[in-house]
């Protein structure tokens, strides 16, 4: 396993590079984007450089980025209003989630990143299979318009509303909407999951769940596992994550998961709180402990 973070890269890109040797990375999750805005940020040429070779000199890898959250694959491919009605403002969400993706994929290819995480998207009123439908073609146009190896990688979500992506079936049906098998990875959220209802915590429980995994949609293809713990309950439908070991999966349950065989190449990445600022080397060290606590109840 190589234990990374989700850590901040404001300030300049490259700079994520060394908040995540400071807190003891061998992997990283970075934004690539604001996350507030659509505007893409324009990272300057010097700054993409010396993300690259900071890493390369640190050894780390495999790096990913998380899409924006603004994104949505699923919307309806019309202009809504974005603002008060009296403004008039509009914006085709879909449209705009294909142009994201597309930038993500331009800086993801210039930075060197394996993959980009994404949030599968929301039906928002229409039918689930339309929106798979749309999903994929739009995963397909992105993938199109930037050649390359940085790939997608499709995250299970915690199950809220009308969000696509809390079953294998579900993330299946979007990958084969896609196509791009080479290019179209997944990405398992351990707090997704618990709260989606999987017994991943459970004595046998991911081997149950990984096995449902492999038939579903083939191990080979998972690509990034993040690890959080929860603060909300088992099929809570909830994302809310938290440090590990202190939330309800637990430290026996984080034990039974990273002991996992099928698990043991991911890049495993944390996105806990932390004392409130993000992963720090407290939750990275419980992550090394308890995979090997685990590896041990396995040997
Ligand atoms: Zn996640
Ligand atoms: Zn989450």
């Amino acid at each position: 396993m190589r234990f990374g973070a989700h850590v901040s890269s404001s300030g300049g890109i490259s700079n994520a590079i060394d908040r995540g040797q400071a807190i003891g990375c061998e992997s990283l999750q970075v934004f690539t984007h604001n996350p507030r805005t659509w505007k893409p940020i324009n990272h300057k040429p010097e700054e993409i450089a010396a993300f690259r070779e900071k890493a390369a000199d640190a050894g780390m890898g495999p790096l990913v980025s998380h899409g924006l959250y603004l994104m949505n694959l699923g919307a309806p491919d019309r202009e809504v209003p974005t603002g008060p009605p009296a403004k008039g403002k509009t914006r085709n969400i879909y449209r705009s989630s294909i142009e994201s993706l597309t930038q993500h994929l331009e800086i993801g290819e210039a930075l060197g990143l394996e993959g980009i995480v994404l949030h599968v998207g929301s039906s928002k009123g229409s039918t689930t299979d339309e929106a798979i439908t749309r999903i994929g073609a739009g995963i397909a146009e992105a993938l199109d318009a930037v050649p390359g190896t940085c790939g997608i990688y499709l995250e299970n979500t915690a199950g809220a509303g009308d969000t696509i992506g809390r079953t294998f079936e579900q993330l299946r049906a979007v990958a084969d909407a896609a196509g791009h098998p080479d290019r179209v990875g997944f990405c398992l959220d351990t707090q997704h999951m618990f709260a989606s209802g999987f017994p991943i915590h459970e004595d046998g429980g991911i081997d149950r769940v990984l096995a449902d995994f492999d038939d579903v949609v083939g191990l080979d293809r998972l690509k990034c596992l993040h690890l959080n713990d929860s603060k909300t309950e088992f099929g809570s439908n909830r994302d809310r994550h938290e440090n590990l070991g202190d939330g309800l999966i637990g430290e026996d349950g984080f034990r039974r998961i990273l002991g996992h065989p099928a698990l043991q190449g991911l890049p495993v990445i944390l996105e806990v709180p932390g004392s409130g600022e993000g992963p720090d080397s407290d939750n990275m060290q419980r992550a090394r402990r308890l995979h090997e606590e685990g590896l041990a109840l396995r040997s």
